[in-house]
């Protein structure tokens, strides 16, 4: 499988789900510290790369286990499972993961990346 261009996404990412995050800032930006930024941000490929590993289904909850599995271990939950970011409601990931979702999977039909690539 070729590497996936995270270019769209990203573009994606902050079209889609930064506009209705609440940090989001007026100017446009993101009220995240740089010293602890967004998951969107630091472990987008991971994020893409648990959404696309789902077969297609209408329900949430088995993204939601392998962004978990796949992502989250590598971002910053705890050798308990914990996050500290997800348990103060404050990981985009996490509070709009449906949009998340939603937005992946659109550039990824659009690009033909990672299960979309067959019917490209
Ligand atoms: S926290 Fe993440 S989703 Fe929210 S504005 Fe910042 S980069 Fe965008
Ligand atoms: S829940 Fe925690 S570990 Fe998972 S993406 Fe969000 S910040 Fe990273």
């Amino acid at each position: 499988m070729h590497p996936i261009d995270l270019t769209p996404y990203h573009a994606a990412v902050r079209d889609e789900v930064c506009g209705i995050c609440l940090d989001h800032t007026q100017a446009g930006g993101c009220a995240r510290p740089n010293s602890d930024p967004c998951p969107l941000e630091t472990h987008l490929e991971t994020i893409v790369e648990s959404v696309l590993s789902v077969r297609p289904t209408s329900k949430i909850a088995p993204y939601i286990s392998a962004l978990r599995v796949i992502n989250c271990r590598q971002c910053r939950e705890d050798a308990n499972g914990e996050c500290e970011l997800r348990n103060l409601v404050d990981c985009a990931v996490d509070s709009y993961v449906l949009r998340v979702v939603e937005v992946i999977e659109d550039v990824a039909e659009r690009h033909g990346d990672g299960r979309f690539a067959a019917a490209s």
